[in-house]
């Protein structure tokens, strides 16, 4: 969006960001405003301050105090001892209320007075004191305000052994008195000159080495600008501004990191990449490189054990690299497979505007690919991308998956299930999903070229979400919430892709196929490469069985599946067999619906042997989105499925799925993986030797997100929601309305106007809680000055269909801005997989319970141009103040932040919940197809027992072996399983039990989500 005027798009948003600001500071402090109708004190949050009686005589705790202060402050650390002398700068206004007869303006009766400016010398010592009494009070008089006072208040707090200097502006007027209208200050601040002053360290956490942990000043109700050396300003709101990272940090030139690049011939630029690499390594890790910082930075003993540690950590993982690329020299499969999903990532990356990776992206598969090599060596890991800065997490997986893919098929598994990825929330992202159709696409074009693959199964993609977004089954005669061909709805409901993956048209079909019985997408544009078949996608669940797409995408929660349904088994090992319907896919137990075992209705085929061997039918990967979610009891329930899936591909396949993750926190992911997994955990990237910068990121001066924490005051946090979006609303409009004046203002070229309008027009406001996300929606419709503000919500409560038409009317934009969407009231659904580049603007309704989902939601406004971002403190929570008094820290050092995750696999109150899951999957998976007969009746199954001879002892021996509980000090677990597995027994050996089917055996039944539990309730061993 450049043009010839000169003034880069870049810059043009960035000033725009910054008047923006100034606009809506402007509208919370009251600035520029003359008289007003309503009582100024129920409409202004920002620079306020209320008078010391009123606080005093209020609820008279810190809490009430930080909602409406009476003081604001900077505190200092002097750098000599007493007395000290500093100039205190006082700036304020206040508003008067004209009595009822005689006002010049009736209808505004309120009027704001000129500026009380003073210059307070100010000299104390080691007992403080109190200053600028009387000069304050006449100032308030002279510009028409008599009987506001204010001080200034000097504390000298010693209790940390060192000094420090508290100075304050208090209001000490009273709360009535004669002519006075109101007892509030206006636009205040404090300004603090001429004392030498030390910074306070922030206290030291393990790796601390990396980070700068000096803080000038610290602000009391506001925040502190150091204007210069020993020259300190309170700021109403506090800024901090994040930059956009660089991807490449070594003084050598970047390889040629291009899809096509590394298609063609990849090993020159690949070491070319691991040099670099290496000598930067050297230069910042060697032990002489941590000698002199350690010297020179003053470290302590514990800060250079962490360096020594991460410095470990750092080679371990540069030899992971170099494994990597001697297997692409030594291996030809693996390097054709390198190769081949380049071309095909080229492919599906065309007319997106990139054809390279980003060298992380590139360092993180060589890293990884060993798992091919050494399947069984590499499952004993965990291996988890953290991504802290910029995006680039979905085409790293892609091109993992992809390999992997084209690995499989040059190694004789010619179909089947490759990888199976899960996301841990109900509603995965549409944009996400067609990323994997896109790749997927790319794959399958670059098969048809290959001589030796052209015989195996297309590259096609399953959608594994069930009831809440596609259906499980289509059945002829639904009853109930079941879904027939003539459904409500059917078929055009179900429209998954956004657009084809193969030609990128947005002109897709849905059928319903009767005679294949398949939900399809089909394509129209007749010059589309794949033709005018089916494209391969598949959204009902049972589809995804019958033909086992490469890759399977879905949400965690469906695990819990694999112990109701024994058309599982496809996702974890063989199927039973194929049916001699071409179109009917693979077969698996039989029951009354499914005679045959063949998935389709009233199936009329034979049964023929499977075209591949068992053992190649486990998936080589399982992939984990967004690892840190996984904690409590969905959590810990997790972590039971995990070891569930484990046990079943083993005993299945003899293999173990590789494990890849991604996570936004580095915080205890060892202890989680190991919880999670019973693995080891990895990370890649290593962190750098400083804060945000590494060999593979470091930052550039392009703007990212200016971050404005707002401690609102006085007035509710949603009438400052509604007044923050009113004034972005109102500025956007005037932009477009009047952009020469704007313009001028802002110092914007008008060439820019129309790109501006439409990137900053639409403003999300983020809720961690339905309710708060509810609350703002309705109230901002009834309670704006700006007429017709469209609002949408997007939430997990939001139906499929709408989401998708909000993502595509955000894509693409009414042509009138008055169409356009001006508000999205959003949850934390927008965090995941949400990558609008149109979205620039938010405001966040307090701060989410976690730092990660702090540092994921923010980033979904700025992505590609300079962001905004408000976060209102919900500063009566002790969380939030703290946050807001660090605020700075808490942006450029979130990562820190962090907290540990919570979790478990030993809560007794989780293993109630899942040792069924674990049997009845055991029975469906195991046990039915090694009986070759039917075991869904208690009746059948309780034969098969018998004559097999298995006993509860061994039946619950195996279930705690299976969930890793099998340890001297599990002796509770275990008798709480066996006590669950004789139980079961027991009903099954009742005769005259009621129980129909196996799952009614034993209590509670298998869980039929992983969300059965309440996510987020903390649980103990
Ligand atoms: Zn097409
Ligand atoms: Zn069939």
């Amino acid at each position: 969006m450049n043009d010839s005027s000169g003034q880069p798009f870049e810059e043009a948003c960035d000033k725009f960001v910054t008047w923006l600001d100034s606009r809506v500071v402007a509208a919370g402090r009251g600035d520029g405003l003359e008289r007003l109708e309503v009582d100024p004190s129920r409409t202004f949050w920002l620079g306020r301050l209320a008078c010391e009686d009123e606080v005093r005589t209020g609820a008279n705790d810190e809490r009430s105090e930080r909602l409406d202060p009476c003081a604001i402050g900077i505190r200092l650390r002097p750098a000599e001892g007493a007395p000290w002398s500093m100039t205190v700068t006082v700036r304020a206004r206040a508003w008067v209320k004209d009595p009822k007869e005689g006002s010049p303006d009736p209808d505004r009766r309120w009027w704001r007075t000129g500026l009380v400016e003073e210059e307070i010398p100010v000299v104390v010592g080691a007992d403080g004191g109190f200053f600028g009494g009387k000069l304050l009070q006449d100032a308030f008089a002279a510009v028409g305000a008599p009987g506001l006072t204010a001080e200034i208040r000097v504390d000298v707090e010693d209790w940390h052994r060192e000094p420090e200097l508290v100075v304050q502006l208090v209001n000490t007027s009273p709360i009535k008195a004669p002519g006075l209208s109101d007892s509030h200050l206006y636009e205040t601040q404090l300004e603090v000159t001429g004392v030498l002053t030390v910074p306070f360290q922030l206290e030291a956490l393990p790796d601390s080495f990396r980070y700068d942990r000096n803080v000038p000043a610290y602000g009391i109700n506001v925040g502190v600008d150091v204007l210069a050396p020993g020259i300190f300003r309170t700021s109403d709101t506090v800024s901090v501004q994040t930059h956009r990272p660089d991807y490449w940090n070594s003084r050598r030139s970047e390889p040629d990191m291009s899809f096509a690049a590394l298609a063609a011939d990849p090993i020159p630029e690949l070491t070319a990449l691991v040099d670099a690499l290496t000598e930067y390594d050297d230069e910042h890790w060697s032990t002489t490189a941590l000698d002199t910082r350690h010297a020179t930075e003053n470290w302590t003993s514990a800060m250079r054990a962490e360096a020594d540690k991460s410095a470990a950590e750092i080679f371990a993982e540069r030899d992971r690299l170099l494994a990597g690329l001697e297997l692409l020299r030594t291996r030809p499969e693996i390097l054709r497979s390198f190769q081949l999903m380049n071309q095909a990532i080229a492919l599906s990356a065309e007319g997106r505007g990139y054809r390279a990776w980003r060298p992380f992206q590139v360092g993180f598969l060589l890293s990884a690919i060993r798992f091919l090599a050494e399947p069984g060596a590499e499952a004993k890991y965990v291996d988890t991308v953290w991504f802290a800065t910029g995006g680039g997490k979905t085409e790293t997986y892609l091109g993992l998956l992809l390999t992997a893919a084209f690995f499989d098929r040059l190694t004789g598994k010619r179909m089947g299930v490759t990888a199976w990825s899960r996301f841990p929330l109900r509603l995965l992202s549409l944009q996400q999903t067609q990323r994997f159709a896109d790749a997927l696409a790319g794959a399958e074009m670059v098969r048809w070229d290959q001589n030796d693959l052209k015989r195996t199964s297309p590259f096609s993609l399953g959608f594994l979400v069930g009831q809440a977004g596609t259906p499980n089954k289509i059945v002829p005669k639904p009853e109930g919430d079941e879904i027939g061909p003539d459904s409500s709805g059917m078929p055009d409901k179900y429209r998954v892709l956004l657009h084809c993956p193969f030609c990128r048209d947005e002109n897709l079909t849905m059928k319903f196929d009767r005679q294949r019985w398949k939900l399809e997408h089909h394509c129209m544009n007749p010059q589309c490469p794949w033709g005018q078949r089916a494209l391969p996608m598949y959204i009902v669940d049972q589809e995804v069985f019958r033909f086992l797409p490469t890759v399977v995408v879905g949400t965690l929660d469906k695990a819990a599946s694999i112990s109701l349904q024994q058309a599982m088994r496809g996702l974890v090992g063989p199927p039973q067999k194929l049916c001699s319907v071409e179109w009917h896919g693979f077969t698996y137990a039989t029951r009354r619906a499914t005679p045959n075992g063949c998935l389709v209705p009233g199936c009329q085929g034979t049964l023929k042997p499977l075209p591949m061997p068992e053992d190649r039918f486990g998936p080589s990967l399982r992939l984990q989105d967004e690892l840190h979610l996984l904690r409590d009891s969905l959590g810990a329930v997790d972590s039971h499925y995990e070891s569930l899936l484990d046990h079943l591909q083993d005993r299945l396949c003899g293999t173990r799925a590789k494990i890849v993750a991604s996570s936004a926190t580095l915080t205890g992911y060892d202890r989680q993986t190991e919880v999670l997994y019973r693995r080891e955990g990895r990370v890649f990237p290593q962190p750098g030797p400083h804060a945000g910068e590494s060999f593979w990121t470091v930052r550039k001066a392009q703007k990212l997100r200016r971050f404005v924490a707002v401690a609102p005051r006085g007035v509710t946090l949603e009438h400052v929601s509604d007044r923050t979006l009113d004034a972005l609303q109102s500025c956007i409009r005037e932009l477009k309305d009047y952009p020469a004046t704007v313009c001028a203002d802002a110092g914007i070229d008008r060439a820019h106007v129309k790109g501006l309008v439409s990137l900053y027009g639409t403003d999300v406001v983020y809720g961690s809680t339905l309710y708060d996300v509810e609350a703002a929606g309705r109230s901002l419709a009834s309670n704006n000055t700006v007429d017709g503000i469209n609002v949408e919500q997007l939430t997990g409560q939001t139906d499929f269909d709408e989401v998708r038409d909000i993502l595509e009317r955000l894509e693409k934009p009414e042509e009138k801005f008055e169409d356009r969407i001006h508000v999205i009231a959003a949850s934390s659904m927008l965090s995941h997989g949400v990558d609008v580049d149109r979205l620039n603007t938010m405001v966040m309704l307090g701060l989410p319970l976690t730092t990660a989902e702090f540092i994921q939601t923010t980033a979904r406004v700025g992505r590609r141009y300079p962001g905004l971002v408000y976060v209102l403190h919900k500063i009566g929570r002790e969380r939030d103040a703290q946050t807001f008094r660090h605020f700075d820290k808490y942006v450029s050092q979130g990562d820190r932040f962090v907290d540990a995750i919570p979790i478990t696999r030993r809560s007794r109150r989780v293993l109630a919940l899942t040792i069924p899951g674990v049997v009845a999957a055991r029975t469906l998976m195991i046990r039915e197809p090694a009986s070759k007969q039917r075991l869904s009746t208690p009746a059948m199954l309780r034969q098969y027992v018998r004559d097999t001879g298995l006993t509860p002892a061994e039946e619950a021996a195996t279930v705690a072996s299976v969930l890793g509980l099998d340890g001297a000090e599990d002796a509770l677990h275990q008798e709480q399983i066996m006590e669950w597995v004789r139980d079961w027994f027991a009903d099954l050996e009742d005769t005259a039990s009621t129980a129909k089917y196996i799952n009614d055996l034993g209590d509670p039944s298998p869980m039929r989500s992983l969300r059965d539990v309440e996510a987020q309730a903390p649980i103990h061993d």
